[in-house]
């Protein structure tokens, strides 16, 4: 499985995933044109995308991703709010989503939490061509707890790790962070710290790639973050 990191900030985040001859999206955070242009202007590739909520960064291209005829995979209620309607759509609940079936893959979608009024959702993504899945998961405060089979079934992960609480408290005392800011930051985000806990409570026994996203210039240290999951977990991890 080969994971490409279209882009990853609050200014846009798509990620395309490989394996063989079949690809896919995850999120659609930047306008249809940028995403062609990164992928080499062509769309023929891309089997279908995933979107996990209504903010403009993860979604931008939706409405365009679907009338280019690829399917879109995204919950009922971001669809509806984000007034998707359109045959090549595919919705699941906010809540106990059921397994999709798409090409060769199982998509198992999850809620997270975010400040956002309509639900966030992470993504389990199975091959059913090879023994590998990668665990998606950004834009939240908390990461769901797994049973120990899924989590050995993961073997790449793409996960948000957005700030340091220590980071953002020190600045918000040192002025350089409004402190409502920062308030909102740790409500919505996910802390390294939290990141680090819930690695150490699993068995990731098949894991072989972390990709860490949506960090924050002002509220992580990249290099750190990276040495101390990479000591942690002995897997490689990329920064995206
Ligand atoms: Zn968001």
């Amino acid at each position: 499985m080969v994971i490409d990191v279209l882009t990853s900030s609050s200014q846009g985040n798509c990620y395309k995933v490989a394996q063989d001859d079949s690809s896919f999206l995850i999120e659609v955070g930047l306008p249809l044109q940028k995403i062609k242009k990164k992928l080499g202007y062509t769309l023929s590739k891309i089997d279908f995308a995933l979107c996990s909520h209504i903010h403009f960064d993860h979604s931008k291209a939706a409405a365009d991703i679907l009338k280019n005829g690829i399917p879109l995979i995204t919950s009922e209620s971001t669809a509806a709010a984000l007034k998707l309607n359109s045959h090549n759509l595919i919705t699941f609940p906010d809540d106990n989503a059921k397994p999709i079936k798409i090409g060769s893959w199982q998509i198992v979608p999850f809620k997270l939490l975010h400040d956002v009024d309509v639900p966030c959702h992470g993504f389990l993504c199975q091959s059913l061509v090879v023994n590998e899945t990668v665990f998606y998961a950004s834009d939240t405060k908390i990461l769901p707890p797994l049973s120990d089979r899924t989590a050995k079934s993961i073997t790449h992960m793409i996960v948000e790790a957005n700030h340091s609480k220590v980071l953002v408290q020190q600045n918000v005392l040192e002025g350089k962070l409004d402190k409502s800011l920062g308030i909102r930051i740790m409500r919505s985000h996910m802390a390294i710290e939290t990141l680090v806990e819930w690695l150490e409570s699993h068995r990731f026994d098949n894991l072989q790639e972390i990709v860490l996203c949506h960090l924050s210039d002002k509220n992580s240290c990249a290099e750190t973050i990276k040495k101390t999951i990479m000591a942690t977990m002995g897997v490689l991890v990329r920064v995206a």
